[in-house]
């Protein structure tokens, strides 16, 4: 298999000042004594992968968590010095950093800049106070509000806020207050999710315990149709289920994602696209900076010959490589690709695989739109307003 040309890139910082409640990522809280340590083992990873790939093209880079805000600046900076070392990283790519409120001071924004990021998301989750000590975030609303105006001062252009909505206690009125706060931020990108328990998480327990009410799924389907009436009343695109922009500022980095190209993750936990392999990094940051930059990382060094899968193979750090052969490909760039109001091009999709959608898929499709799900045009295909509530639904038919 050659090499992939161009990449996005994704950085993993597994550090936390504190654990949220309703987390289950890859992130801890209490071992900051492994940063130096972890920085040192991630510029080990960036070279290698840099040297495995023949140093491609970095379209957009991602820092993100756990929470990178939490890294000392000198350490973001000497990544990103570390990463156009091994990389080719274009001159107009877009480098995100997702930050906390609280971390975001007019000192470190600078030198944010001054390293080379351009854009910022600020995980504000809500304008709430009480929700936000529900969700055990360290921040209030106000200091998520003097974070937001600090990055603008400060020269960033492009920031994007996170929300959250179907949480406990929350209910239609604090959401649309929370809606109405950040459309008069009028933030050029916002990522709205709504909470999902995950299984052994605290606040999931205390669901189940009945401690924490239940999430309602039936307000939780309301709250998002009333994100899209804001939004779409104050002007912003509808780019992706869970995204909304203002025009050309759509997420180029998670645009990747969702077009199914090729991605590279560094950092434990992370996981990797380079057609048709997909892969993952293991999860502990300890057995990560020992197989990297600890004593072991000599008797474990990459081999810098061979094919793509080879190589993939012989890098310390990956735990699981799977193929994805030209069906699973085709159905994941499908569901990738509705997620999108913008849909499957057609063209490229049958640049892609050889033909084109309909032809791919003519019963799925003939059947999505005789249920007013998708529509076939001769340029794209898209999902309707339904279809979209019924996203999930739509994606299972193409496997
Ligand atoms: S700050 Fe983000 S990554 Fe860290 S524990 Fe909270 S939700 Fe998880």
């Amino acid at each position: 298999m050659p090499m992939p040309d161009s990449i996005a890139l994704y950085i993993h910082v597994p550090f936390c000042e504190t654990k949220c409640p309703y987390c289950d990522f890859n992130t801890y809280s209490g071992i900051d004594g492994l940063i130096p340590g972890y920085v040192a083992a991630l510029k080990a990873e960036l070279h290698q992968w840099g040297k495995l790939l023949a140093r491609p093209t970095v379209t957009s880079i991602f820092f993100g968590g756990g929470t990178p805000s939490y890294l000392p600046t000198d350490d973001l900076g000497g990544l990103m010095d570390c990463v156009r070392d091994s990389f080719d990283v274009q001159p107009e790519a877009e480098i995100t950093l997702e930050a906390n409120p609280g971390d975001v001071t007019p000192d470190r924004l600078r030198s944010y800049l001054e390293s080379g990021l351009n854009r910022l998301s600020i995980g504000v989750q809500s304008f709430d106070d009480e929700l936000l000590k529900v969700l055990g975030r360290r921040h209030t609303a106000s200091e998520a509000m003097t974070a937001y105006h600090a990055a603008l001062e400060a020269g960033f252009s492009n920031v994007s806020i996170d929300l959250m909505y179907g949480l406990p206690y929350q209910d239609m009125g604090t959401w649309q207050a929370t809606l109405e706060t950040a459309v008069e931020l009028s933030p050029p990108h916002i990522s709205m999710y709504c909470l999902t328990l995950e299984g052994g998480t605290p606040m999931e327990q205390a669901v189940a315990l009945g401690q924490t009410p239940e999430p309602d799924a039936d307000l939780a389907a309301d709250m998002y149709l009333a994100a899209q009436d804001t939004m779409r009343e104050q002007g912003y695109r509808h780019y992706e289920i869970s995204n909304w922009s203002k025009n050309g500022l759509e997420s180029l980095h998670n645009l990747a994602y969702w077009r199914n190209q090729p991605y590279l993750g560094v950092g434990p936990g992370a996981h990797s696209y380079l057609p048709p392999y997909r892969f993952s990094c293991l999860k502990s940051p300890r057995r990560y900076i020992d197989l990297l930059s600890g004593p072991a990382a000599k008797r474990h060094a990459a081999v810098e010959d061979g094919d793509l899968l080879a190589r993939i193979r012989s890098t310390p750090t990956i735990e699981a490589v799977e193929t994805i052969d030209r069906e699973l490909e085709m159905a994941e760039t499908m569901m990738m690709g509705l997620r999108l109001d913008d849909g499957i091009g057609v063209t490229d999709f049958t640049q892609r695989f050889g033909k084109p959608p309909v032809d791919a898929y003519a019963d799925t499709i003939a059947e999505l739109e005789s249920l007013g799900l998708l529509t076939a045009g001769v340029d794209s295909l898209r999902l309707t307003h339904r279809g979209r509530m019924l996203g999930n639904e739509v994606f299972s038919r193409f496997f």
